[in-house]
């Protein structure tokens, strides 16, 4: 059982480092951010509510991501625990999500700003998976097309210049704060996230296994 969270700005690779986390564990990856998206693309009442926030770049409300969280950790593959990705992203959702779990780890990938406005640019994901791709730096296989799902793969709107602008705004003034409290806590495990993928992933295991 190991209960983890991924922290970093947008674009961090995050999501592409739970990927492998995923497959070393067998435990469910929780991304917010693909919760979000898949409610906006069902067009469900929580999609209408979210659309703009996310398009602005702004967070959601803590209410409502604290709402999603304590759903999807009462189900019953998160008894084997689960990595979280994007949650929590403020200290109001840190403290609740303390009430529920005892999280082992929080992983920190820290990028420069630079290299991260430069990564949202040629981001491409899959609206299916969820699965990111890097237009030069990490390619999927069939130039477009998802490697596991076999489907076009799209730009998030708020991965513009503006957007991601906005978004690292937001990170430095709202999640920041969690690399010191989750560090006060004994948690931290901060990782250099400029280099490569498989370089970070190295980094990641080292961390985990220790
Ligand atoms: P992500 O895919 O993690 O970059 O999330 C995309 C967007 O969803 C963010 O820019 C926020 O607007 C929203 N979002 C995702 N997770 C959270 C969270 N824990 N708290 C507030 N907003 C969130």
């Amino acid at each position: 059982m190991i209960r983890l969270a991924l922290m970093g700005a947008p674009a961090s690779g995050k999501g592409t480092q739970a990927y492998h986390i995923v497959q070393k564990y067998g435990i469910p990856h929780i991304s917010t951010g693909d919760i979000l998206r898949a409610e906006i693309a069902k067009e469900s009442e929580v999609g209408k509510e979210v659309q703009a926030v996310i398009a602005s770049g702004a967070l959601v409300s803590d209410d409502l991501m604290i709402k999603i969280i304590e759903n999807r950790l009462i189900e019953p593959d998160c008894k084997k625990g689960f990595i979280l990705d994007g949650f929590p992203r403020t200290i109001v959702q840190a403290e609740k999500l303390a009430q529920l779990v005892t999280l082992d780890k929080v992983i920190y990938i820290n990028t420069p700003d630079e290299v991260i406005l430069s990564r949202i640019t040629a981001r491409e994901i899959c609206p299916d998976c969820g699965v990111s791709y890097n237009k030069t730096l990490l390619p999927s296989i069939e130039k477009g097309i998802c490697d596991h799902c076999h489907v076009p793969l799209i730009q998030r709107p708020d991965d513009t210049r503006e957007a991601g602008i906005a978004r690292l705004k937001t990170f430095h003034a709202q999640s920041s704060p969690l690399v010191d409290y989750y560090a006060e806590k004994g948690k931290l495990a901060e990782v250099d996230g400029t280099f490569d993928v498989e370089v970070v992933k190295e980094k990641i295991d080292k961390v985990l296994d220790m």
